[in-house]
């Protein structure tokens, strides 16, 4: 029998779904929780979250290593995603990566959309032509998936539209939970079609408007990495390109340079192994910043937006 949090000592109906409702919905989760977060959001005693805690550790399988021999073989089976734009490819050293995260981020009009249905688009292409040979799932939450715009650049890439556009497959969030089950059952999904891009456009413009205030933001940062982790398991299980979107805000301790900063701090910074910040510039033209890559160096690209999609 599977183990649920409801077998952790001192958990009753009513703190699992306290728990369940805040992301600690399996024992992992619970394992690696601080007991302080664990208090606040079941309402119990730190000691008696101390004691969960401790529990759950006992079941999970935390001791979880792999040896350097596996984690190359894992890594020689990463492909590569053409963005349409060699700058952009380049700068990623060839393109977005299987078993990663990657993350757009910018001001609205920046072109995030725009890359992510681009990248739609060439997943479906062959690898030669640096696609993934796949369908591809979007979570959609601001309403912005646009057929119209898919046909436009599946005829730029000679590809047959209607062809194009069965092998997308979209689903609308409605809200954070709904976007965090949907996430979830990508899984399912994978089961049925060959998936190796699952995009989030956007990842934090639901938990940005839900959970306002200094007081819910632990509770978003807990749900926000949840959801992350989802993310990069399904990359790494299916050998997928994750691709999402994040908004900016302006800072207001930043007093030279730029002062905008990605949504969601440190746990989409952590989780997300590439970063690119978007920037527009003259005439359909922007401005793609690398940031933070673990092994490329920082860099910048000029990409182009037209008609036929992105290119240089
Ligand atoms: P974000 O998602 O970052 O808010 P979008 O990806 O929606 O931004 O970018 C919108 C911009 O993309 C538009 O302002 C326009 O410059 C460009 N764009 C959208 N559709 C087209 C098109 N068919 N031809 C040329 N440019 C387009
Ligand atoms: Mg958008």
């Amino acid at each position: 029998k599977e183990i649920t949090i409801e077998d952790l000592p001192g958990v009753g109906e009513a703190t699992a779904e306290k728990l369940r409702e805040s992301g600690y919905d399996d024992i992992m989760t619970i394992a690696v929780a601080s007991p302080k977060d664990l208090a606040d959001i079941s309402g119990i005693a730190e000691g008696a979250a101390i004691k969960i805690i401790n529990a759950a550790r006992k079941y999970a399988d935390v001791g979880n290593f792999e040896t350097g021999e596996e984690i190359l073989k894992r890594r020689q089976e990463v492909i590569k995603l053409s963005t349409g734009s060699k700058n952009l490819d380049t700068l990623l050293g060839g393109g977005l990566e299987t078993q990663s995260i990657t993350e757009f981020f910018g001001e609205f009009g920046s072109g995030k959309t725009q890359i992510m249905l681009q990248l739609a688009v060439n997943a479906t292409l062959p690898k030669e032509q640096g696609g993934l040979e796949s369908d591809v799932l979007i979570i959609d939450t601001e309403n912005t998936f646009r057929p119209e715009r898919i046909i436009q650049m599946a005829k730029a890439k000679n590809l047959d539209p209607d062809e194009t556009l069965k092998r997308i497959h979209v689903a609308r969030a409605y809200n954070a939970h709904h976007q965090i089950l949907l996430a979830e059952k990508a899984a399912d999904v994978a089961k049925e079609f060959p998936i190796k891009l699952l995009i989030v456009d956007s990842l934090t413009s639901h938990f940005r408007s839900e959970y306002v205030g200094r007081g819910s933001l632990a509770e978003r940062q807990q749900l926000l990495n949840k959801h992350m982790h989802d993310l990069l398991k399904f990359g790494t299980i299916y050998n997928a390109v994750i691709a999402v979107t994040n908004q900016v805000s302006a800072n207001p301790a930043v007093f030279f340079g730029d002062p905008m900063t990605p949504i969601g701090g440190n746990i989409v910074g952590h989780t997300a192994t590439f970063r690119i910040y978007l920037r527009k510039a003259k005439a359909g033209k922007r401005i793609a910043r690398l940031i933070d890559s673990p092994y490329l160096p920082e860099g910048e690209a000029v990409i182009m937006i037209s008609e036929d999609g992105i290119s240089d």
